[in-house]
């Protein structure tokens, strides 16, 4: 159990899939980054090509995208991304409607639906493909997160200011079954249009959710090989995290 090793070495030759990590500079805190490299590391478990492509603010657009990633940021990160945000708006929006799958955390889930309003009153607008608006708030929401989801249970980490309501018709990522979510109130976390989702759960949220992992690259390397073949992985260690957590916050 737990040979990584033996797993990486399987050769490649399912085709490539190209991941797109949007803004791993600005927006990739509480250990975001470690969703583009759980699915780079599954992509090869599973015998594929993992092409990374890191965009940057003002940077010319990757040669290819079959899935895309983004991460949380600080209020001022989420200021510095705005304007290559809205260069690419149309195309993001674009990509969204066609069925790439997206996973936006925190600060880009914000930045992905209507609006972001924060604290001290400034209002970013986002990219509409989620029905989603967020407003900063005095009081942080933080803590370990439970949620059922459609890709089964689903463990993390919110660390958050912004409250997000969803927009009437608009469907959640998850449910949650410990934790603040989306505002605290409404038992609501993130929101999901068709294979994009947004969430607050960082942690991240990949390595100890491998069920969540492996839906969004069935359909990333449907879209660039015309098939879904995986390999057997052995997560194990990834399943005993999330049951740890699971007992832990909802005791069974
Ligand atoms: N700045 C946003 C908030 O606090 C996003 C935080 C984050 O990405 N962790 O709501």
């Amino acid at each position: 159990p737990g040979d990584v090793a033996a797993l990486a070495d399987v050769p490649a030759d399912k085709g490539e899939v190209h991941l797109v990590h949007l803004y791993p500079r600005e927006m990739s805190i509480y250990g975001d980054l470690g969703n583009t490299r759980c699915l780079a590391a599954r992509l090869r478990w599973h015998g594929y090509t993992p092409v990374v492509h890191d965009h940057h603010p003002g940077a010319p657009w990757p040669s290819r995208a079959d899935l895309l990633l983004g991460g949380g940021g600080q209020d001022s990160g989420q200021v510095r991304v705005q304007d290559d945000l809205a260069e690419h708006a149309d195309r993001l929006r674009g990509l969204a409607a066609d069925g790439v799958p997206m996973l936006m955390i925190c600060g880009m889930y914000q930045l992905l639906g209507e609006a972001f309003i924060t604290v001290d009153g400034r209002r970013l607008p986002g990219l509409g493909v989620l029905d989603v608006t967020t407003r900063g708030n005095a009081t942080r929401m933080i803590g370990p997160v439970v949620l059922d989801t459609d890709f089964g249970p689903v463990v993390g980490y919110e660390n958050h200011s912004g409250s997000t309501v969803l927009g009437e018709g608009q469907q959640p990522f998850g449910r949650v079954r410990h934790g603040m979510g989306n505002n605290g109130a409404d038992g609501t976390e993130g929101a999901r249009t068709g294979n994009v989702v947004g969430s607050y759960l960082h942690g991240p949220v990949l390595p100890a959710n491998p069920g969540l992992a492996d839906g969004l690259l069935a359909v990333a390397a449907r879209r660039a090989t015309g098939e879904w073949a995986p390999a057997e992985v052995d997560d194990s260690l990834a399943h005993q995290a999330h049951q740890r957590q699971v007992r832990r916050l909802l005791g069974r």
